[in-house]
């Protein structure tokens, strides 16, 4: 793989927490390239390390030891501004508990990343208004979380992920919340959004109906890779 398709590299990285006397380490010594485009599904139970994992990814935690890269640059040599820039302009996240802000309106939801960065009312009315039509809520932009069911607000979560058109989607159990058929059409929608865009995907989940669907399959046990396994022809990993 040229290094130009690889979006994320880890290199040895460690995340202990010390806790009393007990040292435990959620990710252990893991080494890993996400290439651009991929659709990974990080899996195994409870306590594996798939949430430390994905949050030092996300530049929202830091490793012990070890190194990440994000397009080339080393996270660990950006300053807190640049780290901040990352995470709003190359990164978008979906969390299992959906985290919408409650007051806002599904559209405003959808439009609030792109309030912080700064777009002006056309542009962010048509990307976060042609993100809900998208995810097929546009009959909806006017009601708050509390008025919509979980699967709703879950997909209200993605229209603001990627209403900016990040290049990467974090996504931590993003199912654990849904019924089965909400939790299939999530899953369909994040892989039509990886087809369409182009945006890479990175999920953490114990779902076995999300694994059953993961182009890539990384199996963690105790903060360590177990296996990598490519599921579709998108090429074998490195
Ligand atoms: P998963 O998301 O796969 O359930 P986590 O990354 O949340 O796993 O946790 C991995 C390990 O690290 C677990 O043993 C967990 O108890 C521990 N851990 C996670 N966060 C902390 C923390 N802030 N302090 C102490 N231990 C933690
Ligand atoms: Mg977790």
């Amino acid at each position: 793989m040229s290094e130009a398709k690889v979006l994320i590299r880890l290199v040895e990285v460690t995340k202990t927490y010390k806790t009393n006397d007990l040292e435990v380490h959620a990710v252990n010594r893991v080494s890993l390239t996400i290439q651009r485009g991929d659709f990974v599904v990080l899996a195994g139970p409870s306590g594996c390390g798939k949430t430390t994992l994905m949050n030092m990814m996300g530049a929202l935690d830091v490793p012990t030891s070890g190194t990440l890269e994000f397009d080339g640059k080393r996270m660990d040599q950006m300053s807190p501004k640049e780290l901040s820039d990352l995470r709003l302009h190359q990164m978008g996240f979906v969390f299992q508990a959906y985290n919408l802000i409650p007051v806002l309106t599904a559209y405003e939801n959808a439009e609030y990343v792109l309030l912080l960065r700064g777009l002006g009312e056309a542009e962010r009315k048509e990307r976060a208004g042609g993100m809900l039509a998208r995810v097929g809520l546009s009959d909806h932009a006017h009601k708050r979380p509390g008025q919509l069911s979980g699967g709703q607000q879950q997909r209200v979560a993605i229209a603001r992920a990627l209403a900016g058109d990040p290049p990467l989607l974090i996504a931590d159990e993003p199912t654990a919340n849904l019924d089965s058929r909400a939790s299939q059409d999530l899953i369909e929608l994040m892989h039509a959004m990886n087809r369409e865009k182009g945006t890479t995907i990175v999920i953490g989940s114990h779902d076995q109906r999300v694994i059953d669907q993961a182009d890539r399959l990384i199996m963690l046990e105790d903060g360590k890779i177990l296996s990598d396994q490519r599921k579709t022809e998108k090429g074998a990993p490195e």
